[in-house]
Protein backbone atom coordinates (compact mmCIF):
# COMPACT_ATOMS: atom_id res chain seq x y z
CA UNK A 1 0.00 0.00 0.00
CA UNK A 2 1.97 3.25 -1.06
CA UNK A 3 0.59 6.76 -2.14
CA UNK A 4 -2.15 7.19 -0.40
CA UNK A 5 -2.59 9.92 2.30
CA UNK A 6 -6.27 10.54 2.23
CA UNK A 7 -7.84 11.17 5.95
CA UNK A 8 -9.12 7.83 7.48
CA UNK A 9 -12.59 7.19 7.42
CA UNK A 10 -13.49 5.16 9.68
CA UNK A 11 -15.79 2.50 9.63
CA UNK A 12 -18.16 4.21 12.30
CA UNK A 13 -17.28 7.81 11.04
CA UNK A 14 -18.52 6.99 7.37
CA UNK A 15 -22.08 8.57 7.89
CA UNK A 16 -24.33 9.53 5.38
CA UNK A 17 -24.65 12.74 3.20
CA UNK A 18 -28.35 13.08 3.68
CA UNK A 19 -29.50 11.90 6.92
CA UNK A 20 -31.48 9.16 6.29
CA UNK A 21 -33.26 6.42 9.15
CA UNK A 22 -29.65 5.15 10.34
CA UNK A 23 -27.52 2.21 11.55
CA UNK A 24 -27.85 1.77 15.35
CA UNK A 25 -24.92 3.17 17.18
CA UNK A 26 -21.75 1.11 17.04
CA UNK A 27 -20.85 -1.31 19.15
CA UNK A 28 -17.63 -0.48 21.12
CA UNK A 29 -14.67 -2.22 19.23
CA UNK A 30 -11.72 -4.06 21.28
CA UNK A 31 -8.56 -4.24 19.53
CA UNK A 32 -7.69 -7.92 19.22
CA UNK A 33 -4.16 -9.54 18.57
CA UNK A 34 -3.65 -12.59 16.75
CA UNK A 35 -1.10 -15.19 15.95
CA UNK A 36 2.12 -15.58 17.68
CA UNK A 37 4.45 -13.54 18.47
CA UNK A 38 6.15 -11.91 15.96
CA UNK A 39 4.45 -13.30 13.37
CA UNK A 40 2.11 -11.60 10.95
CA UNK A 41 -1.64 -12.48 12.06
CA UNK A 42 -1.93 -14.24 8.18
CA UNK A 43 0.83 -14.36 5.90
CA UNK A 44 0.47 -13.17 2.53
CA UNK A 45 0.64 -16.53 0.57
CA UNK A 46 -1.72 -17.85 -2.29
CA UNK A 47 -3.32 -21.15 -2.98
CA UNK A 48 -2.74 -21.29 -6.55
CA UNK A 49 0.48 -19.38 -6.80
CA UNK A 50 -1.02 -17.23 -9.32
CA UNK A 51 -1.83 -13.61 -8.30
CA UNK A 52 -5.13 -12.31 -9.56
CA UNK A 53 -4.10 -8.94 -10.30
CA UNK A 54 -0.39 -7.97 -11.30
CA UNK A 55 1.56 -6.15 -8.23
CA UNK A 56 1.49 -2.89 -8.35
CA UNK A 57 -1.62 -2.73 -11.25
CA UNK A 58 -2.84 -0.12 -9.38
CA UNK A 59 -0.20 1.41 -7.19
CA UNK A 60 -0.17 -1.57 -4.52
CA UNK A 61 0.58 -5.15 -4.46
CA UNK A 62 -2.05 -5.87 -1.61
CA UNK A 63 -4.39 -4.49 0.32
CA UNK A 64 -5.48 -5.51 4.33
CA UNK A 65 -9.22 -4.98 5.24
CA UNK A 66 -8.79 -2.15 7.17
CA UNK A 67 -7.64 -0.40 3.80
CA UNK A 68 -9.68 -2.26 1.93
CA UNK A 69 -12.88 -0.66 3.85
CA UNK A 70 -11.98 2.63 4.11
CA UNK A 71 -10.95 2.65 -0.10
CA UNK A 72 -13.65 1.12 -1.35
CA UNK A 73 -16.23 3.32 0.80
CA UNK A 74 -15.45 6.21 -2.01
CA UNK A 75 -17.03 4.14 -4.71
CA UNK A 76 -19.97 3.55 -2.35
CA UNK A 77 -22.96 5.16 -4.47
CA UNK A 78 -26.53 4.08 -3.37
CA UNK A 79 -29.53 5.37 -1.91
CA UNK A 80 -29.14 6.54 1.36
CA UNK A 81 -32.72 5.53 2.40
CA UNK A 82 -31.65 1.73 1.44
CA UNK A 83 -28.71 2.39 3.94
CA UNK A 84 -29.09 -1.48 5.03
CA UNK A 85 -31.12 -3.11 2.26
CA UNK A 86 -29.32 -2.40 -0.70
CA UNK A 87 -26.20 -3.83 0.26
CA UNK A 88 -27.47 -6.26 1.97
CA UNK A 89 -29.25 -7.47 -1.22
CA UNK A 90 -25.82 -7.27 -3.18
CA UNK A 91 -23.96 -9.21 -0.76
CA UNK A 92 -26.79 -11.90 -2.01
CA UNK A 93 -27.14 -10.93 -5.05
CA UNK A 94 -23.27 -11.55 -5.71
CA UNK A 95 -22.80 -14.45 -3.66
CA UNK A 96 -25.76 -15.99 -6.20
CA UNK A 97 -23.25 -14.88 -9.54
CA UNK A 98 -20.62 -17.01 -7.29
CA UNK A 99 -22.84 -19.78 -6.95
CA UNK A 100 -24.06 -19.14 -11.04
CA UNK A 101 -20.67 -19.93 -11.93
CA UNK A 102 -20.08 -23.02 -9.91
CA UNK A 103 -23.52 -24.44 -11.36
CA UNK A 104 -22.23 -23.83 -14.75
CA UNK A 105 -18.39 -25.04 -14.42
CA UNK A 106 -20.51 -28.45 -13.33
CA UNK A 107 -22.99 -28.01 -16.03
CA UNK A 108 -20.60 -27.11 -19.32
CA UNK A 109 -17.35 -28.12 -17.74
CA UNK A 110 -17.87 -31.48 -15.86
CA UNK A 111 -17.07 -29.86 -12.61
CA UNK A 112 -13.65 -28.65 -13.47
CA UNK A 113 -12.24 -24.80 -13.44
CA UNK A 114 -11.55 -23.14 -16.35
CA UNK A 115 -8.83 -20.42 -15.74
CA UNK A 116 -11.25 -17.92 -17.54
CA UNK A 117 -14.17 -19.35 -15.24
CA UNK A 118 -11.43 -18.80 -12.49
CA UNK A 119 -11.14 -15.25 -13.18
CA UNK A 120 -14.55 -14.41 -13.49
CA UNK A 121 -15.40 -16.40 -9.89
CA UNK A 122 -12.25 -14.10 -8.67
CA UNK A 123 -14.05 -10.88 -10.12
CA UNK A 124 -17.61 -11.84 -8.25
CA UNK A 125 -15.69 -12.58 -5.06
CA UNK A 126 -14.71 -9.33 -5.32
CA UNK A 127 -18.10 -7.90 -5.56
CA UNK A 128 -19.07 -10.19 -2.55
CA UNK A 129 -16.24 -8.55 -0.64
CA UNK A 130 -17.48 -4.92 -1.59
CA UNK A 131 -21.11 -5.43 -0.49
CA UNK A 132 -19.97 -7.41 2.59
CA UNK A 133 -17.39 -3.76 3.30
CA UNK A 134 -19.86 -1.51 2.65
CA UNK A 135 -22.59 -3.10 4.90
CA UNK A 136 -19.96 -3.71 7.67
CA UNK A 137 -19.59 0.03 7.27
CA UNK A 138 -23.31 0.74 7.77
CA UNK A 139 -23.64 -1.19 10.34
CA UNK A 140 -20.60 0.85 12.36
CA UNK A 141 -18.65 -2.47 11.95
CA UNK A 142 -14.62 -3.10 11.41
CA UNK A 143 -14.34 -5.31 8.90
CA UNK A 144 -11.10 -6.71 9.96
CA UNK A 145 -12.42 -6.81 13.74
CA UNK A 146 -15.41 -9.03 11.60
CA UNK A 147 -12.89 -11.37 9.81
CA UNK A 148 -10.76 -11.61 13.14
CA UNK A 149 -13.89 -12.65 15.19
CA UNK A 150 -14.88 -15.21 12.37
CA UNK A 151 -11.06 -16.57 12.59
CA UNK A 152 -10.87 -16.75 16.22
CA UNK A 153 -14.45 -18.50 16.77
CA UNK A 154 -13.58 -21.45 13.72
CA UNK A 155 -9.79 -21.88 15.90
CA UNK A 156 -11.52 -22.16 19.05
CA UNK A 157 -14.12 -24.64 17.75
CA UNK A 158 -11.52 -26.74 15.56
CA UNK A 159 -9.37 -26.51 19.23
CA UNK A 160 -12.93 -27.75 21.03
CA UNK A 161 -13.45 -30.42 17.90
CA UNK A 162 -17.06 -28.94 17.77
CA UNK A 163 -15.78 -27.45 14.44
CA UNK A 164 -18.67 -29.94 12.44
CA UNK A 165 -21.92 -29.21 13.47
CA UNK A 166 -24.22 -26.38 13.83
CA UNK A 167 -25.67 -23.98 15.73
CA UNK A 168 -23.81 -20.38 15.94
CA UNK A 169 -23.10 -20.82 19.65
CA UNK A 170 -20.93 -23.84 20.09
MG1 LIG B 1 -20.82 -9.30 -9.87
Amino acid sequence: MTGWSAPHISARGARPACEAPGPPPARPIVPRRGGPPGEPFFPAFSTTGRPLVPAGALGFASVDFREYQRLSRRTAQYPRAAWLAYPALGLAGEAGEVAEHAKKAIRDDSGTITDERRAAMAKELGDVLWYAAQLATELGLELDQVATENLEKLLSRQSRGVLSGSGDER
